[in-house]
């Protein structure tokens, strides 16, 4: 079987050593065994996302000295295909609408900011409400988003303990999913419809990827993505999830920090080469 992996950022920023590290762990990882390499730009939030990050994103990763393998794929141009996977999970019963805002999310969860990019406010558990309530709402236009109820996934699945997946580099052996401190994501919402979640299981699967290679701090992630592949009857890639760089101040890169961009270490004359180095990889 051909080793294809794929780097696959969103462009709601510019890129930082901290993906520069992904994308040449990943590229190296596939190049080394004569495997395919793939660029997926995540960018199914059109609400954060901008044609200019990945204009720059794409002039990084050249720079960097990668090629991929195959067309760009942009995931704002395969909607149809997420929005019939979010249609399946409707149809098997698993999801239901949350009609609470991020606001009252963030009220009842005292106000402690668990959402991140992916999640979405998604570390919530609502429950269905009743049907005459909803009913109102919906009547009403007020807005919603489709959680995954974890309570329907497991009863369909006869619970996640079968639900396992290879890991390779973070802690390596075989994982069992553990959705349950995620609670139940939201997996569409009304503006941009089927989410990051929902998006990535489709294309590994419709990309034939049969290893994700990125950074641990979408290891939490995986169960949710392992549950989602059980429902849709999706392969398992395997998974290796990288360590992530620490800046200088101990912590990680993040987008925000502008100061460490790939376009600013470029602009300042750094070489792709001494990246490298300064990398490992
Ligand atoms: N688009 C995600 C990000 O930029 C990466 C998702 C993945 O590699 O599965 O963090």
């Amino acid at each position: 079987m051909t080793f294809v992996t794929r780097f696959a950022p969103s462009p709601t920023g510019l890129l930082h050593r901290g993906h520069a590290f992904s994308a040449l762990t990943a590229w190296t990882a596939a190049r080394a065994v004569g495997g395919r390499f793939l660029l997926r730009i995540e960018d199914t939030d059109f609400t954060r996302c901008r044609p200019e990050y990945e204009t720059a994103l794409i002039e990084d990763l050249a720079w960097l000295g990668l090629d991929w393998d195959g067309p760009v794929v942009r995931q704002s141009e395969r909607r149809a295909a997420y929005d019939a996977a979010l249609d399946r999970l409707r149809e098997m019963g698993v999801l239901y609408r949350c009609f609470r805002t991020r606001k009252e999310l963030m009220a009842l969860a005292g106000g402690a900011p668990h959402a991140d990019d992916l999640t979405d406010a998604g570390a919530f558990t609502c429950g269905p409400l009743p049907a005459a309530e909803e009913a109102a709402l919906i009547a009403d236009g007020k807005p919603f988003a489709w959680r995954l109820s974890l309570a329907a996934a497991s009863d369909r699945l006869g619970g996640f303990e079968r639900l396992t997946w290879v890991e390779e580099t973070a802690d390596p052996g075989v994982k069992t999913a553990r959705p349950e401190a995620l609670g139940d994501m939201v997996v569409g919402r009304k503006d941009i419809g089927a989410g990051y979640v929902i998006a990535s299981v489709v294309d590994d699967a419709a990309q034939g990827v049969t290893h994700v290679i990125r950074g641990e701090d979408l290891i939490q992630t995986t169960s949710m993505q392992r549950v989602l592949q059980a429902l849709l009857d999706l392969p398992t890639p395997v998974y290796r999830h990288h360590r992530l760089l620490l800046g200088q101040d101990g912590k990680r890169y993040a987008k925000r920090d502008g100061s460490v961009t790939l376009m600013a270490l470029r602009e300042a004359g750094v070489t792709a080469r001494e990246l490298r180095a300064e990398l490992g990889v």
